[in-house]
């Protein structure tokens, strides 16, 4: 394929994993604009589940965006695939269900180049939907960090719901603002277990599912 920061027999799959405000999205943003430059015909997906910013691009935290095709769910996204396209991008792969695992390996296999971003651990650090078998199966892997309040490098996502650390209990899913989240290390990322000690849903609460 020419270009390529890697060169494999056949295709490969490529996941690009860290918490919430690791640069995922612009990482996927930087590989794709070089398939683009590369004149490589490229498709960028993403779940219809994130509507943070525009239904038709991959927006990242920074602000830089590329347009994307927005599929509820995998066989959509199957159907939307053209013969012809030699890169697949997958963004918020996290939301998608099992069945991206399949298609990433079957688009692999048929030799185009599958580059996935996502979450690989939920708020509660349990690895996220399709993301653990995509960073099995794939042949390059990336981890991106974050930067944690205490200055170390942030591995996983903190949810804060009215400013407090969420229960395990809390629904996994709801995309929501800055404020929300916070990129913490392992030793300052908290998960509430057992015996709730605050209202689920108390005053100024963010949960909306
Ligand atoms: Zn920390």
């Amino acid at each position: 394929m020419g270009a390529m920061p890697f060169e494999f027999g056949g295709g490969w799959i490529e996941v690009v994993a860290g918490p919430m405000f690791s640069g995922k999205s612009e990482e996927l943003i930087r590989r794709v604009t070089r398939a683009v430059i590369a004149r490589q015909p490229v498709q960028v997906f993403k779940p219809a589940i994130d509507d943070r910013y525009d239904a038709v691009a991959v927006a990242s935290h920074a602000g830089r965006t590329l347009r994307a095709e927005a599929v509820a769910d995998i066989a959509t996204l199957r159907e939307r695939l053209d013969r012809s396209t030699r890169v697949i991008a997958v963004d918020e792969a996290q939301f998608f269900d099992a069945d991206l695992v399949p298609l990433a390996l079957e688009l692999a296999d048929g030799g185009r180049r599958v580059i996935v971003a996502g979450l690989d651990l939920d708020f509660r650090a349990v690895p996220f939907g399709p993301m653990p078998a995509l960073l099995a199966q794939a042949e390059v892997v990336e981890k991106l960090t974050a930067i944690c309040r205490c200055g170390k490098a942030a591995t996983r996502t903190q949810r804060l719901i009215a400013g407090a650390p969420a229960h395990e209990d809390d629904p996994v899913i709801l995309v929501g603002a800055a404020e929300s989240y916070e990129p913490r290390c392992r030793a300052c990322h908290v998960v509430l277990r057992g015996a709730r000690v605050t209202p689920l849903f108390a005053a100024g609460a963010s949960a909306t599912s």
